[in-house]
């Protein structure tokens, strides 16, 4: 791995998996090039003192030279409406997780949202009259399984009053998923996404149920319910260091549909809990080679960014306070939904303030807390990765090396899936 930049030129490069790339961070620009190459700019230990091939050079100057890319900074001024909305529908739950961001939160637990409070906040915040661009829910907890008329009553409303419009997602731990709800979610088109932290040992330390049944028994048939009417979820796995070994994934995947597996580095104080950047980032690799065969872009974050490279996409930093907002079941607005209860991301309350008081709060805040994310402006994946998540800001350092490490690694698999998908090697003229 190098990474050189210097005033005007900026270039990294990398091998993985019997590849040699060079990538631009300015441009978003991925060339696979060959040993040869690779070796000499491995060798030199500057740009300027390398002697290249002039076809290779003009590649160089187009792709690396150094343009200062634009922040995202000025796009809340434009906000008229807030495109997606997450609802804390319940902040109960019934599993009691090892590292749960919930248990240090200051709320009422059995608190659960009304049905008033929900459609105030769907029409203040999401201005569904305004236009006809679509708007997402996304229902949350706590289990929001647990509120399920709630979520079964908000969805009809939306259809009713704004047919077609409005997309559904929902996050959770899939166990109190029957027949029932099964059939609602897939006849809904939600986008399903199921907690599962590994294979049955593991899940039952990371994931215990409240009253102690076997929690994995029950994910996967909530998840084998979802498949036999068609609906294929999506997993969120938090690597913590029981379990960041993850190629245990492969075993449980090979009797279950399922659309892509997202790995989240445990958000905890607690640094033993952390896992180890090597074991984690090996057994991902390992993981994407082992689906590789049959499904490249299996991984989330390797999908993603592999489609960011192939249209240029410049990652914004998260969307949350921007375009996406949540809702707590009292009616109070958060920028992230992992931060519900957290003052320094509280942004109003949908009955007493107003949109554009919630608006400019929301600015006002996310300009506090971005100004704490320094280290990412030099990063080579700064482009591709969308920085240190506020949600984990005053975590231990050694939580932001493994996240760091972990995206690094996928964003380099992504370089594969898309040579994979197009082989482009230097000398050419031809830039993803
Ligand atoms: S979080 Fe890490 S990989 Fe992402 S931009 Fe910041 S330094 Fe780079
Ligand atoms: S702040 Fe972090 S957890 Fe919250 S939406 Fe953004 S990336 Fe996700």
């Amino acid at each position: 791995m190098n990474h050189y930049v210097n005033r005007e030129i900026e270039y990294y490069t990398t091998s993985l998996l019997g590849k040699n790339f060079v990538f631009f961070p300015e441009t978003i620009s991925l060339l696979e090039i060959d040993n040869k190459l690779f070796e000499l700019l491995k060798k030199g230990e500057t740009y300027q003192n390398i002697v290249l091939p002039k076809e290779v050079l003009e590649i160089f100057e187009q792709y690396g030279r150094l343009n200062k890319t634009k922040s995202e900074e000025t796009k809340l001024k434009q906000v008229t409406h807030f495109r997606g909305l997450t609802l804390d529908v319940t902040q109960e739950c019934n599993m009691r997780c090892a590292y749960c961001y919930e248990n240090s939160k200051e709320f009422d637990r059995l608190s659960r949202m009304d049905s008033e409070t929900a459609k105030k906040a769907i029409i203040k915040l999401l201005k569904p009259d305004m236009d006809n661009q679509r708007r997402r829910l996304t229902f949350f907890g706590g289990e929001p399984l647990l509120n399920f008329d709630l979520i079964e009553m908000i969805v009809s409303y939306v259809e009713k009053m704004w047919p077609d419009r409005f997309s559904f997602g929902i996050t959770t731990n899939a166990t109190l998923i029957d027949t029932k709800i099964a059939d609602f979610l897939t006849k809904k088109k939600f986008s399903v996404l199921v907690s599962l932290d590994g294979l049955e040992r593991t899940q039952n330390i990371l994931r215990p149920l409240k009253d102690s049944e076997n929690s994995f028994i029950k994910t996967i048939h909530g998840i084998k319910l979802l498949n036999e009417k068609g609906l294929k979820p999506s997993i969120r796995c938090t690597s913590t260091s029981v379990n960041s070994d993850l190629s245990n994934f492969a075993e449980v995947f090979k009797e279950l549909s399922i659309r892509k597996l997202y790995v989240a580095v445990v958000s905890t104080s607690n640094e033993h809990m952390i896992p180890e950047s090597f074991e984690l980032t090996s057994s991902y690799q390992k993981l994407y080679e082992y689906f590789r065969h049959k499904n490249g872009t299996f991984l989330g974050l390797v999908s993603s960014t592999a489609k960011k490279i192939e249209s240029k996409e410049f990652s914004a930093n998260c969307t949350a306070g921007r375009t996406m907002v949540t809702l707590a079941s009292n009616g109070d607005v958060y920028i992230c939904h992992r931060k519900v209860g957290v003052s320094s991301f509280f942004i109003g309350n949908v009955i007493s303030n107003t949109f554009e008081e919630i608006v400019l709060t929301s600015k006002s805040k996310l300009n506090k807390l971005s100004s704490k994310i320094e280290e990412c402006k030099n990063c080579w994946a700064r482009n591709l990765c969308s920085g240190i998540c506020m949600a984990t800001i005053g975590l231990p350092e050694k939580h932001f090396r493994v996240y760091c490490e972990f995206v690094k690694k996928a964003i380099e698999l992504s370089f594969v899936e898309v040579a994979r998908k197009k082989s482009n090697s230097v000398p050419t003229t031809t830039g993803s």
